[in-house]
């Protein structure tokens, strides 16, 4: 009992929101002492090893000496000043390392401060871009595919899977947009040609309405955990230049290598207008998200009505984030990384497509180092954590996916003891 409310904080259940949880009955919630490496240290002394990369960001592992190094030594010197009207050498070598590994089409960096807000300020951008261009106000909506996820704030959320997103608990308040099918392609499979039809009649019919095309490309997160054929990338790029409209990347979640590339869009060649990024730019230490724009949309912007971007956080640019991101981007340069995810994706592949002849199950999916166990039906997620803690690791299934996206760092025995895990848990019938 003492070790439960250890483990379980009574205060935090009764008066600290956790996500996507009720205040009535939450999910429960396990106490962190502390994180090293590839291991969450439970506060009674337990030691899990994360499947999760906290939701995408600790790519490098928790605690990491270099990290804490750099994230110092900022300290000492400013922890954060306003970047309305200042600069400093944080932020201007940042964004020199994120030009040199971005798109070659990027040239203007805006610094948020999350991936939703990244995802605002580049919805922003486009209907800025678009009214300045056609002096009018007609072409200021957005379209997307279904099962996407671009976060939880206003604009975001209009975005977000119509069904499985947040639009049945806001209804009329969240403004409408136009939806697509998602595609049906697979990222492994053959491309069905008839995949890019509904777009490409969208397009034709609304074009005048629409400022931007927003995407996750390749890989579809939290609305689906969904890998995609490239060329509808390509298809898409090819229709956004037919019908002036904007192409927006969400790489929040698929950046800085997650999917065996450095950004997933470069798994098809193409190159977008917008491109948000955000969660492994700090490596998991601290909230950031950067929005990078063509020089063209970033000048129509300044050239029309308003002349700026209506946009300016008050942690815009923070130095300590700044410093971390700096620090982050030069460990990834000295890693040989297609070998290091490479190697995640083998491991992946050889344990977790053992999983698919369970009748537990109805797909395995597998991208860089990235791996999905789709069931048949939902896991009951405060089952399934107890069985994970009990077994020493962490992994958050949602809805019908349990999946893993671990940190980079983590060892080849590491990874197929947590694949093991995952596949013992979804076949597991006190799970559901
Ligand atoms: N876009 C994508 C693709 C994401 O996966 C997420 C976060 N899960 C977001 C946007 C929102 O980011 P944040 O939670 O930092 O606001």
């Amino acid at each position: 009992m003492e070790n439960e409310t250890i483990l379980h904080d009574v205060w935090d259940r009764e008066h600290l929101w956790h996500p996507y949880t009720s205040t009535i009955n939450p999910l429960p919630t396990y106490k962190v002492d502390s994180a090293e490496g590839v291991r969450i240290r439970l506060a009674d002394g337990r030691e899990l090893i994360d499947g999760m990369s906290s939701w995408w960001c600790v790519i490098h592992g928790y605690n990491d000496k270099r990290l804490n190094e750099a994230a110092q030594r900022q300290l000492e010197r400013m922890s954060h000043v306003m970047f309305g009207g200042l600069t400093h050498s944080p932020a201007i070598e940042l964004g020199k390392a994120l030009l040199e590994v971005a798109p070659s089409s990027m040239h203007n960096i805006f610094y948020a401060d999350s991936g939703s807000v990244a995802v605002e300020v580049a919805m922003k951008m486009a209907v800025q871009a678009a009214i300045s261009k056609s002096g009018s106000h007609d072409k200021t909506n957005f379209v997307t595919v279904r099962r996407g996820y671009h976060g939880d704030t206003w604009n975001a959320m209009s975005v977000c899977d119509p069904v499985t997103g947040m639009h049945s608990a806001f209804g009329s308040a969240l403004p409408i947009r136009y939806f697509v099918p998602r595609p049906k392609s697979r990222f492994d499979g053959e491309w069905i040609a008839d995949d890019i039809d509904e777009l490409a009649r969208l397009l034709e019919e609304k074009n005048g309405e629409i400022a931007a095309l927003i995407l996750e490309p390749v890989l579809q997160g939290a609305g689906g955990m969904w890998m995609y054929h490239p060329e509808y990338l390509k298809q898409a790029r090819r229709l956004c230049d037919k019908y002036d409209v904007l192409l927006i990347f969400d790489e929040i979640a698929t950046g800085f290598w997650r999917t065996g590339k450095f950004f997933a869009c470069e798994h098809a060649g193409v190159q977008p207008d917008i491109m948000c990024i955000g969660k492994g730019l700090t490596a998991g230490y601290f909230t950031m998200s950067a929005v990078m724009t063509t020089r063209e949309v970033a000048d129509t912007i300044s050239r029309g009505e308003a002349g700026v971007l209506m946009h300016g956080p008050t942690f815009m640019g923070n130095p300590l984030s700044c410093a971390i991101a700096i620090e982050s981007l030069k460990m990834l340069g000295e890693k040989d990384m297609p070998a290091v995810i490479s190697g995640i994706e083998n491991i992946l592949k050889e344990e977790l497509t053992l999983a698919r002849t369970s009748d537990k199950v109805a797909d395995v999916r597998i991208l860089g180092s990235v791996g999905v166990v789709e069931t048949k039906d939902c896991v009951d997620v405060g089952k399934f954590q107890r069985k994970c803690v009990e077994k020493g690791v962490w992994i958050r299934p949602f809805g019908h996916n349990a999946y893993i996206m671990p940190p980079y760092i983590i060892s080849p025995e590491q990874l197929r003891y947590l694949c093991r895990t995952l596949i013992e848990l979804v076949n597991d019938e006190d799970c559901y």
